[in-house]
């Protein structure tokens, strides 16, 4: 069975860098072309991130030209191959026309999307499109940055376990870390804005939550740690906390800071890493999952916490994608907690 395929589709475009309202939602965008080795795929669940905003605001560039269309994780089913594509291939058994698929790739807030199949993954029966949508981005980012930036393993239980604080712990990474740290038996400090996010911080399983609106972070830290202060800290807020997280951190402590959601921090003289012999790191996802033997393995590990119920996913909100303006306000103006996504 073969659908004939529309004439054009809705997508959003950034004709231009600038704040949410540059954001336009179009009707009438000609389908992506099928290149070598490439899957057409009908979106109809797009996640949100934090990242989509540093493209429209030129924070990041972008190799497109403009109009670009952002967005970097979605979830559909599969509408078609290119010729190219040997699909008796055994790693393709799994991939039909309808399979659905999640997938993190380019150019994700349209319609139609067309990516490479190695970026496929398919999304397991009892898992969800929403939960698969809402879990991919976020979900790998904070297994990869608790394990390999953060070097938190299975801890040996609570009295002997890492303290680790997570910023922004309410949001949709931060609440993806908080439950894996837990997972792993870390003692979790999580900060968020205002008594509400805070309860659900608690909720996630953090054992100590700081509002980061009302309590002074430093010296609150130092008094649930005994002093000791924070082994691993994970910061996705950047400008706003940097100084503070090296206030906060153990000696021999380690300092993630993996995201802008404040600004990019302000170049660090490392001198001042000295003073506690403090490692400071500041990863990407995507040079955590490089290889499809990486991307397998923690792509596995996350459904397993996904099926298993030690992970949930909150969604904040799906909102039409002809309202994505209005998702970007929310998210940058701090109102969210938790995954966004769009609906097709
Ligand atoms: P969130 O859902 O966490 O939203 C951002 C949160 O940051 C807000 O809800 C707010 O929580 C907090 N925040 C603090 N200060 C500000 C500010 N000045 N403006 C806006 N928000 C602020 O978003 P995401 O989960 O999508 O992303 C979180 C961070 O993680 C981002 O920096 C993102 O770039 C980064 N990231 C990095 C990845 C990587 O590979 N390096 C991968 C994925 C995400 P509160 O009100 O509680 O302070």
């Amino acid at each position: 069975k073969t659908t004939p395929l529309p004439k054009s589709m809705s997508a959003v475009l950034i004709p231009k860098h600038g704040d949410a309202s540059v954001l336009q939602y179009t009707i009438s965008q000609p389908l992506p072309t099928l290149q070598e080795s490439q899957v057409l795929i009908k979106n109809t669940l797009i996640g949100i991130n934090y990242i989509d905003t540093y493209f429209r605001t030129g924070l990041y560039g972008s190799p497109d030209a403009l109009p670009l269309i952002t967005g970097k994780e979605a979830a559909g089913e599969i509408i078609s191959f290119h010729p190219s594509i040997d699909r008796s291939l055994p790693q393709y058994a799994n991939l039909k026309e309808g399979t659905r698929v999640v997938y993190l790739g380019e150019h994700t807030y349209a319609e139609y999307t067309a990516l490479p199949i190695d970026k496929l993954v398919p999304i397991p029966d009892e898992i969800s499109t929403e939960k698969a949508a809402a879990s991919l981005l976020q979900g790998l980012t904070a297994l990869t940055l608790v394990k390999e930036a953060g070097g938190v393993q299975k801890e040996l239980g609570l009295s002997q376990g890492k303290w680790t604080l997570v910023h922004a712990a309410a949001g949709g990474t931060g609440s993806n870390i908080v439950q894996v740290l837990k997972v792993l038996g870390a003692k979790v400090i999580g900060t968020a804005g205002g008594p509400e996010k805070c309860e659900l911080v608690k909720s996630l399983g953090a054992q100590w939550v700081i509002d980061s609106k009302s309590e002074d972070l430093v010296e609150r830290v130092k008094e649930i740690t005994g002093g000791h202060g924070v082994d691993v800290i994970f910061d996705g807020v950047g400008k706003a906390t940097f100084d503070n997280d090296l206030e906060m951190v153990a000696r021999k402590g380690t300092i993630v800071v993996f995201g802008n959601a404040s600004g990019p921090v302000d170049p660090v003289n490392i001198l001042r890493l000295g003073a506690k012999n403090v490692k400071l790191l500041r990863p990407v996802l995507f040079g955590y999952i490089a290889t499809k033997e990486e991307r397998d393995q923690y792509t596995t590990e996350l459904f397993d916490l996904l099926k298993t119920g030690r992970l949930t996913v909150k969604i904040h909100e799906i909102y039409p994608l002809k309202d994505v303006a209005r998702a970007h306000e929310d998210l940058e103006g701090r109102k969210t907690t938790g995954k966004l996504l769009l609906k097709v």
